[in-house]
């Protein structure tokens, strides 16, 4: 078995406690010791990775993960493309979230069915680059629901399975169960981008949330919800759906009821989407445009939504809704910065949202432990060249990372090589910038 000891950086757990010097020996795929002083953990016959004056921290997770979204301007976007191209780009987005320090992709939906299915499967066996992925489904919605783009006269293929019915819900996700995707999501609410189904607007039953759910659970799968009004959050939350994402709208009763199942769900807001659009979108969504679609009330709403759940103790999770051409992925970990300036988190709080909640949500039920650099946790781990608890946006530029390591094989080492004139002036200048 591998043996690796990472020595000498300043080391972030995500478990709580304040950044300390040390070492880790990972053995494997495991991160067998932390040692809180360097020197402590024997090195002879293993692999030294020299990383003073680095910053050591568990490999991010993106909680709502579209691997097949790149650079999308519109439905047609995930409906055009032929499904041999469309994998292509799945593998090409997998391996952009890795190389920005993305070790886990948690997937909310693709495009069509089977993308992140391939792409988990190929990436597992070792023959793709990307993170760990739990592959997302296609979307299941409603007749005239999200996704549903198709009129009378003119039927169009969604980028989602229609069903209307518990009947039809029931066959739908078994069916995404057997082409084995993991997660299963459902589109429970309206959207702004959906004139006739506004953001508040409920539109998937309670009923058919509830077969969705036990359907999926029965056969060890989770479900995902895009829920943006009370009445869906609300469906969601009777009928036991583990991830909801977007949360807009709330009430105190709702809010009550979330608090309630706070150790049993997580929650993404996926802020992104909304803050670009209003900011960043033009040509394609200019701030005009954005406004009369109501993103800027959205926003809000999800300002004070958000700001009331994380003080209330809810499993944020960071990411959500990149692949758009104004929002691309590569550019998730700006969500840690949004979750300071929205929702009024400290950078070591956006950072446990991305680390540990969502280890915690990519193991769960399957014995393993992620997301926090801590003796028995698989060994997904970031080398930081600065700090990312003094500036989170560290983290957005790919060039930091010195050293990528994920399921203990190291992806990335960008460090100088040891013993070089390079390693000496580098090391000096980081450990005087990391301590500054
Ligand atoms: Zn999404």
């Amino acid at each position: 078995m591998s043996e690796t000891i990472i020595v000498g950086a300043r080391i972030w757990d995500a478990g709580g406690a304040a950044p300390f010097d040390g070492d880790v020996l990972v053995e494997g795929n495991i991160v067998r010791a932390v040692s809180r002083s360097s020197g402590q953990i024997p090195q002879a016959g293993r692999q030294v990775i020299d990383a003073k004056g680095m910053f050591l921290m568990p490999g991010l997770v993106e909680g709502h993960a579209h691997l097949s979204f790149e650079s999308v301007t519109s439905t047609e976007d995930l409906i055009s493309p032929p499904p041999e191209e469309h994998t292509l780009l799945t593998a090409r987005v997998a391996k952009c979230l890795l190389d920005h320090g993305f070790t886990s992709a948690y997937g909310a939906s693709e495009a069509k069915l089977r993308l992140g299915v391939a792409v988990r499967n190929e990436v597992d066996a070792g023959r793709l680059s990307g993170p760990r992925i739990r592959a997302g489904s296609l979307e299941i919605t409603v007749t005239g629901g999200l996704g549903d783009e198709s009129k009378l006269h003119n039927p169009r293929n969604p980028p989602a399975l229609v069903v209307d019915g518990v009947d039809e819900m029931r066959k739908a996700v078994r069916l995404c169960c057997r082409e084995g995707c993991d997660n299963i999501k459902l589109d429970v609410s309206g959207d702004p981008f959906y004139p006739n189904i506004p953001a508040h607007a409920t539109t998937m039953s309670l009923e058919e949330v509830r077969m969705a759910v036990d359907t999926a659970h029965g056969l060890g799968r989770k479900v995902n919800a895009h829920a943006r009004s009370i009445g869906s959050i609300q469906n969601c939350l009777h009928a036991g759906v583990d991830v909801l994402y977007h949360c807009e709208y709330t009430d105190e009763k709702t809010l009550d009821m979330l608090e309630a199942a706070k150790d049993r769900i997580y929650v993404a807001p996926s802020i992104s989407l909304f803050h670009t659009m209003l900011h960043e979108a033009s040509p394609w969504v200019t701030p005009d445009v954005a406004r009369a679609m109501g993103i800027d009330k959205l926003l809000e709403e999800s300002r004070k939504t958000h700001t009331e759940l994380r003080k209330r103790g809810i499993r944020h999770l960071i990411g959500g809704d990149y692949g758009f051409a104004w929002s691309k992925n590569g550019t998730n970990a700006r969500d840690l910065q949004f979750f300071i300036d929205y929702y009024g988190y400290t950078a070591t709080e956006a950072l446990r949202c991305a680390t540990r909640n969502g280890g915690a949500l990519m193991t769960a039920g399957n014995g393993a432990k992620l997301g926090e650099v801590k003796e028995g946790y698989l060994a997904d781990l970031l080398l930081v060249d600065g700090d990312p608890l003094a500036d989170v946006s560290v983290l957005v530029n790919a060039d930091r990372l010195a050293l990528l390591m994920k399921d203990g094989q190291v992806y990335k080492n960008a460090l100088p090589a040891a013993g070089s004139p390079a390693a000496a002036r580098t090391q000096k200048a980081r450990v005087a910038g990391v301590r500054g």
